[in-house]
Parts: structure tokens; C-alpha cells; sequence
């Protein structure tokens, strides 16, 4: 069985203090709920404060980004040998990365291969444009940007690795997909990976849904069969938000 992952992308939010106090407002609520794996994902500079905040318990570490160098003259970037220690997962290729900052699914690919060869775990966005899904291209491109993005992993990778469906025009609008939506397209994605990795990586593969998930509407999401966990952005910055997601995908799944 897949263990549910439930992450919480606080985005360019909090300040350190901030971040802080968020953890301590969250961190017994979690910590209740040890049969879905949680992590949280502060802005670069919380991080060595949250990861103080979280030694001894089992709520762990991510980062919004990396760069795919092991170290050298890219200035303002962060390596995967200086998160590598403080965190276990790296979020990768956000559709707010590819958008503002020209990320393109080879990019991504690269940043995969690096994340992997420090034993980060990414978590590797994709998900198709309002335009492209109302020209009924959503499987046509979220084949394209997940055989991008997967590129030469081998199975034991693919297992390791987690993947998040995030429709673009769901992130932050508070239109969230169906949770049926959501679940065909999880498969399709689980589809691609067989066919690169073969069927038993491909079904050890987690793939969240993201995309203006909350406490309200998250059981739709989580009683999906494909659906491994979710990762979220505003409702991970709402204490009460995050932990009744993650409540609420424990009762789902059953763990
Ligand atoms: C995200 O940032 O990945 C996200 C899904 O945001 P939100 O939950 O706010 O839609």
C-alpha cells in the first residue's frame, strides 16, 4: 500500500518568527496523525528554525526549490548538498516556477536526477493551463511534461519519487477539480510511468492532486483510489486547515 503524503507548500510566506509560530500552532495536531506522512515546506530561510522545531518528531522537511549544481557561481541559488541534512523532499518544477521563472520539463528533469543523486525525495509538479484543458488537452500535455520530467529514472527512482498533479487554473483560484477529474488523470499518470518504469514502480509511485484543496473539500479528494495525498498551498498556512487535511486523508485512506 502507498503511504498518503500530505504536503504544505507555504509558498514566498512567513517570515521566520511567523514560521515559527505556525509549526508550534500545528505540530501536536500532526503529530497525532502518524499514518500519513506530513511535510512542510517553509521558504528557505525558516528552514533551519523548522527543522529545529521538528527533531524528534515525525513531521518532516521540504524545500520550494533547488538548483542542479553541486555548488558554483549561480548566485541567489541554493544546492541539494546544502538542504541535503535539513530536509528529506524538494518540491520541483511548480507551475509558479515554470510560469515566472521559464522552468521547462527537461530543466525539471535535471533538477530530478540531481535531487535523487543527494537522496532528496522531489515532489514533481505538473498539470495542464485553463486554455489547455478547455481545449480538451489535458492528457496530451500532462503526458508530454510527465514522460518530461520522469526521463531516464529507472524503476527504483520512479518508486522513490512523488509526483503532484496540480491543475494551473486550480491552484489558487479556489476552483478545485473534481475529485473524479482528478483521480483519471492521477491514472493516466501512473500509466505514463509504467510504460517508462514498468507496473511495479509505477504502483509504488504517490501522486498528489494540488490544487485549492481545504479541510472542506478534501475527502472528495482522498476516497480516490489513485489520489496518494495532496499537496497544498493557502490551506497549509491555516493551522486548523492543515491538520484537518491531514485528519481527514488518514479516515479516507484508513491508516
Ligand atoms: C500549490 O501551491 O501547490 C497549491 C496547490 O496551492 P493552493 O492549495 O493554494 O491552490
Amino acid at each position: 500500500m502507498r503511504i498518503p503524503i500530505i504536503a504544505g507548500n507555504w509558498k514566498m510566506n512567513t517570515n521566520v518568527d511567523e514560521a515559527i509560530r505556525l509549526v508550534e500552532s500545528m505540530l501536536d495536531g500532526l503529530e497525532a496523525v502518524p499514518g500519513v506522512e506530513r511535510v512542510l515546506c517553509p521558504p528557505f530561510v525558516s528552514l533551519t528554525y523548522v527543522s529545529d522545531l521538528l527533531v524528534e518528531t515525525s513531521i518532516r522537511l521540504g524545500a520550494q526549490n533547488m538548483y542542479p549544481a553541486d555548488k558554483g557561481a549561480y548566485t541567489g541559488e541554493i544546492s541539494p548538498g546544502m538542504l541535503k541534512g535539513l530536509c528529506q523532499y524538494v518540491i520541483l518544477g511548480h507551475s509558479e516556477r515554470r510560469q515566472y521563472f521559464g522552468e521547462t520539463d527537461e530543466f525539471v528533469n535535471r533538477k530530478v536526477h540531481t535531487a535523487l543523486t543527494h537522496d532528496l525525495v522531489p515532489i514533481i509538479c505538473i498539470g495542464e493551463t485553463l486554455a489547455e484543458n478547455e481545449a480538451g488537452q489535458t492528457a496530451a500535455v500532462v503526458t508530454r511534461q510527465a514522460r518530461g520530467v520522469l526521463a531516464g529514472l529507472n524503476g527504483d527512482q520512479v518508486s522513490r519519487v512523488v509526483m503532484a498533479y496540480e491543475p494551473i487554473w486550480a491552484i489558487g483560484t479556489g476552483r478545485p477539480a473534481t475529485g473524479e477529474g482528478a483521480n483519471q488523470v492521477i491514472g493516466l499518470i501512473r500509466e505514463v510511468a509504467a510504460g517508462l518504469a514498468g507496473p511495479g514502480p509505477a504502483q509504488a509511485l504517490r501522486i498528489q492532486y494540488g490544487g485549492s484543496v481545504t479541510g472542506d473539500n478534501a475527502a472528495e479528494f482522498m476516497g480516490q483510489p489513485e489520489i496518494d495525498g495532496a499537496l497544498v498551498g493557502g490551506a497549509s498556512l491555516k493551522a486548523d486547515q492543515f491538520v484537518r487535511i491531514v485528519q481527514t486523508t488518514a479516515q479516507a485512506k484508513g491508516v
